[in-house]
């Protein structure tokens, strides 16, 4: 059996910047077990005070787009500049893939030796409600641990973009030139999300084919309705091979902080992100225990086809079990 850190030992770790006791933290977070689950809920409220410092980044675009590449070559920009990088995903699809989208860390080569950087794939084998409610705890460890630009990796296709975009101060959308936004699968929705556009690859070849989807990204951005932050997203060039424009993508996102802050939003906004995740929580933990429960899971199963062939109204089904749930605890 694993032998698990004591509170003190965790705590001290995870505020001292250790990165294998930050890792370690990290998985406590995502065990499902009933004591670990305990000790991490007090470990993150012990830090919430050393938590908060960093600004933090969603970046989501269709698997190819290089967000890897991107990572690994802005991540590295980062660390030049003086900054401690890290990096998380979020990845609910990964029960599918089986595997997680930074599993594969050789993708990462250069951060992930890094000592002032801190990479962690996504947990995977649960559900969004779950993961995104780890991811949100795991930000703040790596904040307690001093990591001052947290990176969370999204696969851009649905929707763990809306549970990313509720996490973090600003949301990044890859994308290419040389295809529609229907074509790369981005829906309308992630590109209204987004706090700006990069278009990465824009080196050699593409070079010119990038400039022309700069030009019909800003016209189509210009047709979304104005925000309640008043920040108008920029469509940016950027290569993660050549290192071309990630300068300019940081100069975008001090801006965004200056403004934000300036504004009162930045706080506003994180404000409300704590009360979704309170949300988060309250519908999780009471799914869990509903669904748990032996006679409603028992009578679940036993409806289930009912309802699959269409001869029951599964609001009459929740109901029952609503009631049976609440006759029997
Ligand atoms: P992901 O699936 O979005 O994580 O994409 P990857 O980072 O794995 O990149 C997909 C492919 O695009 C790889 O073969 C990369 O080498 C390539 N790639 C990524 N960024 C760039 C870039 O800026 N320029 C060029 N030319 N190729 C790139």
């Amino acid at each position: 059996m694993r032998k698990r850190l004591s509170f003190e030992a965790f705590r001290e770790g995870v505020l001292g910047g250790d990165r294998v006791v930050l890792s370690q933290a990290i998985t406590l977070v995502e065990s499902v077990l009933d004591a670990d689950q305990e000790l991490s809920a007090r470990l993150v409220q012990e830090i919430l005070p050393f938590s908060g410092q960093s600004i933090r980044i969603g970046i989501t675009g269709v698997p190819g787009v290089g967000k890897s590449t991107f990572i690994e070559a802005f991540g590295s920009w980062l660390l030049d500049q003086g900054k401690k990088v890290a990096v998380l995903a979020v990845d609910p699809s990964s029960q599918l893939t089986k595997g997680s989208i930074l599993g594969d860390k050789t993708r990462m080569e250069k951060l992930s030796s890094d000592k002032r950087a801190f990479i962690r794939p996504s947990p995977s084998g649960s559900t969004l409600g779950g993961v995104s409610g780890k991811t949100r705890e795991s930000i703040l460890l790596c904040e307690a641990a001093g990591f001052d630009v947290i990176l969370v990796e999204t696969v851009g296709v649905g929707q763990s973009e809306t549970a990313v975009k509720n996490m973090v101060d600003f949301f990044l959308l890859l994308m290419l030139s040389g295809a529609g936004d229907e074509l790369q699968g981005i829906k309308k929705g992630i590109m209204e999300m987004a706090d700006l556009l990069v278009i990465n690859k824009a080196d050699g070849e593409n070079l010119d084919a990038a400039k022309k989807a700069k030009v019909n990204y800003q016209n189509a951005l210009h047709l979304f309705p104005e925000t309640e932050n008043n920040w108008y997203p920029q469509v940016l060039l950027a290569s993660s091979l050549t290192g071309f424009g990630l300068d300019q993508v940081w100069k975008n996102l001090e801006e965004y902080e200056q403004k934000m802050k300036a504004s009162g939003f930045w706080d506003r906004n994180r404000s409300g992100q704590r009360l979704t995740w309170l949300d988060d929580q309250v519908y999780y933990l009471l799914a869990q225990v509903f669904l748990k429960h032996p006679e409603v899971k028992q009578k679940l199963e036993a409806e289930k086809p009912k309802v699959k062939s269409g001869e029951l109204n599964p609001r009459i089904l929740a109901q029952q079990l609503l009631d049976l749930f609440l006759s029997k605890s």
